[in-house]
């Protein structure tokens, strides 16, 4: 989408530190990071949020949780623990309306979130 900042920073129109790449997803850091680890993983294909993701295309989720787990493992998070969060909507704190996980860890998280 045209002026969607992510789906700019998987264009490479803006340039990023991607951590991950492959054909379907890119990960970088958060500009805002929540913890010591704090990693987006988001796909390049544009969805609004997981409600755009229709079932044939439940494999990129599937994809997405795949890459988090290396992530998770490469940054040395795995260990520990780590969570991986997916906000939807006003209410879920949604602020991008691209589709991502954030990738958490490196301190111990607390429950429930704000
Ligand atoms: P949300 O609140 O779940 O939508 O998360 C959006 C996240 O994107 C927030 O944690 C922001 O800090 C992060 N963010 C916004 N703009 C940028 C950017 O340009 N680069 C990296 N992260 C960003």
């Amino acid at each position: 989408m045209k002026e969607c900042l992510f789906c700019k920073i998987a264009n490479k129109e803006i340039p990023s530190e991607f951590l991950y790449e492959d054909d379907k997803v890119v990960a970088f850091k958060d500009i805002d990071p929540q913890a010591p680890v704090h990693i987006l993983i988001i796909p390049k294909a544009h969805y609004d949020s997981i409600l755009d993701i229709v079932d044939k295309e439940g494999d990129l989720v599937g994809h997405i949780h795949k890459v988090a787990t290396k992530l998770a493992k490469d940054w040395g998070v795995a260990e520990k623990g780590f969570r991986l969060v997916n906000n939807c909507g006003e209410d879920g704190g949604q602020s991008v309306k691209h589709l991502h996980y954030h990738l958490l860890g490196g301190r111990n998280l607390q429950w429930p979130p704000g």
